[in-house]
């Protein structure tokens, strides 16, 4: 869950493979926050805080991964010039319910992306918000590449991120991370939604004994987002 990431808890618990039997698209972080994620048509890719990108081995233990079967008949729509905002309404406007979780796949032209990575940490971990503040932030422009993640109901904050979490992978593999703000060209905007979903919690380490409060909604925003949900 978001939340045993916010307190600290940075171990890789599950493997990658094991996460890939439940999907094909997805996102989440590596061992010690490394790391950003991106699971694309099957493959994970890891971006790392120096904007650089490789493919993750499935051996990896990840803390956090959240994957889907995208639809492939999920309903697709054409965006032209796009400022973050206006991808956000448009996917506002392509949820089947704001109770259902869906998945958020966007191909195209992108004039600016600007995304971000956390340095990996080491043990004793510092909470998130803490450790945010020294991320690493880019500006990738004028990239082809996709966008992919979650839009997730109000009530999961903390079990996920509520509203949108979007990561990016350039098309040459060159390059990506967690989405901070996009300004894109063109491009097409997919939306898969689901009405169940299979949690799976640690079995070991830290999250045993971590203190989740469900209470943590400014920090999350604050870390993970700049939409509000
Ligand atoms: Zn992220």
């Amino acid at each position: 869950v978001i939340e045993a990431l916010m307190v600290g808890d940075y171990d890789g618990v599950f493997r990658m493979r094991d996460a890939l039997e439940f999907g094909d698209v997805g996102i989440g972080c590596t061992d010690r926050i490394e790391a950003e994620v991106v699971v694309l048509d099957g493959t994970p890719w890891q971006c790392r805080s120096d904007g650089s990108c490789s493919p993750l081995d499935p051996e990896a233990l990840l803390p956090f991964v959240e994957i889907c079967r995208f639809d492939p008949e999920a309903p697709v729509q054409r965006l032209g010039a796009s400022t973050h905002d206006d991808l956000a309404a448009a996917i506002d406007g392509m949820l089947a319910s704001r109770n259902h979780f869906h998945a958020i796949r966007v191909d195209g032209e992108f004039e600016r992306v600007r995304i971000r990575a956390t340095p990996a940490q080491t043990p004793p971990y510092r909470p998130l918000a803490e450790v945010a503040k020294e991320q690493v932030e880019h500006e990738l422009v004028g990239m082809t590449g996709t966008l992919l993640g979650f839009w997730s109901p109000s009530i999961y904050q903390g079990i996920t991120v509520a509203g949108l979490h979007l990561h990016f992978l350039a098309d040459d593999r060159s390059t990506g991370g967690h989405v901070l703000d996009v300004a894109m060209h063109r491009g097409t905007l997919s939306v898969s939604a689901y009405a169940r979903f299979d949690l799976r919690l640690p079995e070991s380490g830290a999250f045993l004994g971590s203190s989740l409060s469900g209470d943590l909604d400014a920090e999350i925003v604050a870390v993970e987002g700049r939409t509000a949900h």
